[in-house]
């Protein structure tokens, strides 16, 4: 699923493709993109509009648009975008929509498993709509330890889980959950109200750095998510532990172990990452 270095990557590479274009003809096949609106007066609404901005919150993507229209695409599980030249876009049996731009080019919206979703907000909606969903934006500058703390103050539930939680941090997903809790040595069943100074710190440290790195590697492609282009990203070759069960850890070379949490399939070094009773035992927590 695409999250916050994946959706970003497919945002930088669209924005120089789509600011100042108009939406010269939109073609949605598929009904389920725009629930509960009807597809094809979502299609028409959206004609002749001039893209401002493509902009990103959290994983979802905002066209802003001059008339103050913005179209917020959600790539859910299998979304993705694709550009192409004029008349090259190749055959999809899962292209669920097409925007011809006014330079006669296509971004096409492909998804396999369709939870993908389109939404038009009218002006002075978009705001509220997202605060309402989404946190803090982890990259920024503002996104310090004691937010993150004040988000996680008083939760039992595991540190993975809040951090999934979409409005403790904005963007994170299964993977930069796992990989952030790898490099800060944080085992993901703690509970998310027992870090303390030092841990808080060092997860939105290490949450900063996962987010860079996966956006440097241009996102992780482990099957669907491709660039606009059709590239394949670069970031699954830095997994420390996604995925990698059985394989020794990079740090202690201790098998890494599988586990769920929240019903996530969950990986983690059982050495660096000590268990809420392996810490309790030792009179750490
Ligand atoms: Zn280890």
């Amino acid at each position: 699923m695409p999250e916050l270095p994946e959706v970003e990557t497919v945002r930088r590479r669209l924005a120089p493709l789509l600011e100042g274009r108009r939406f010269e003809r939109v073609e949605i096949s598929d009904a389920r993109l725009t629930r509960p609106f009807e597809s094809g007066l979502v299609a028409r609404e959206l004609e002749g509009e001039c893209v401002e901005s493509l902009d990103r919150r959290g994983k979802y993507l905002i066209v802003r648009f001059e008339s103050g229209l913005s179209l917020l695409i959600h790539l859910r599980m299998t979304g993705s975008l694709r550009h192409a030249a004029a008349g090259s876009l190749p055959d999809d049996p899962y292209r669920r929509a097409v925007v011809r731009l006014d330079d006669k080019s296509d971004v096409a919206y492909r998804d396999v498993r369709r939870f993908g979703t389109w939404l038009i907000l009218a002006p002075g909606e978009l705001d509220g709509y997202l605060d309402a969903r989404v946190g803090p934006e982890p990259l920024d500058a503002s996104f310090r330890a004691p937010v993150l703390g004040a988000r996680l103050t008083g939760r039992r539930v595991p540190v993975k889980a809040a951090i999934l939680d979409q409005r403790t941090v904005a963007g994170v997903g299964n993977i930069y959950a796992d990989e952030a809790l790898w490099r800060a040595r944080i085992h993901p069943l703690r509970e998310a109200r027992s870090l303390d100074g030092s841990e808080l710190k060092e997860l939105r440290r290490r949450l900063r750095q996962v987010l860079e790195l996966g956006i440097a590697r241009q996102g992780s492609t482990l099957r669907d998510y491709s660039l606009p282009d059709g590239e394949a990203g670069g970031m699954q070759a830095e997994f420390k532990v996604y995925g990698r069960a059985n394989e020794p850890c990079d740090r202690c070379g201790t098998p890494i172990e599988r586990i769920r949490v929240g019903g996530r399939g969950t990986w983690y070094c059982p050495t660096c990452q000590l268990s809420p009773h392996a810490l309790a035992s030792r009179g750490h927590l």
